[in-house]
């Protein structure tokens, strides 16, 4: 599914990092796990999943850590924001989610589906109606559509 089209840019509050991204995101993902929570602070993270490739940064070197084995993390080091979370993933190879909060124009990016739904905060919900997933998206089936209960 291609929910953006041509060059996104975007960076940190403090200006600091800067990056340019060709192409097309594969999907852009509200996710509840608790891994990014906690890196962002807020009760949900919204992703944009690219391709490493796709996505060139310039200004200072972002600050990475590993969050889980093979996955790491980057945010500013001076400002702190939150920018990517990085891992190589099944045949999609080396990919790049980029925090939608970080980019010039979130408008653009249109969110495709919920995954770790069965993680969120227990009183968190959003009245949409996209898929929600009890794990990563790819390859799994949603647990269901919109804010209803299975069944
Ligand atoms: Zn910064
Ligand atoms: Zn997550």
């Amino acid at each position: 599914m291609s929910v953006t089209t041509n060059k996104s840019t975007g960076g940190c509050m403090c200006g600091a990092v800067r990056f340019e991204i060709n192409g097309a995101s594969s999907r852009v993902l509200h996710c509840h796990c608790q891994s990014c929570r906690q890196h962002t602070g807020a009760p949900m993270a919204t992703l944009a999943v690219f391709e490493a490739g796709q996505v060139t940064f310039s200004g200072d070197e972002r600050k990475r850590y590993t969050s889980a084995p093979g996955v790491e993390r980057a945010f500013c080091a001076t400002c702190g924001t939150s920018l990517t979370w990085e891992t190589v993933f099944g045949d999609e190879g080396k990919m790049c989610a980029v925090h939608i909060s970080a980019f010039d124009d979130p408008d653009a990016l249109n969110p495709t589906g919920h995954s770790f739904y069965s993680e969120r905060i227990s009183w968190f919900d959003i009245a949409d109606e996209l898929p929600r997933h009890e794990g990563f998206v790819a390859g799994s089936t949603p647990l269901q559509f919109g804010p209803k209960t299975p069944g």
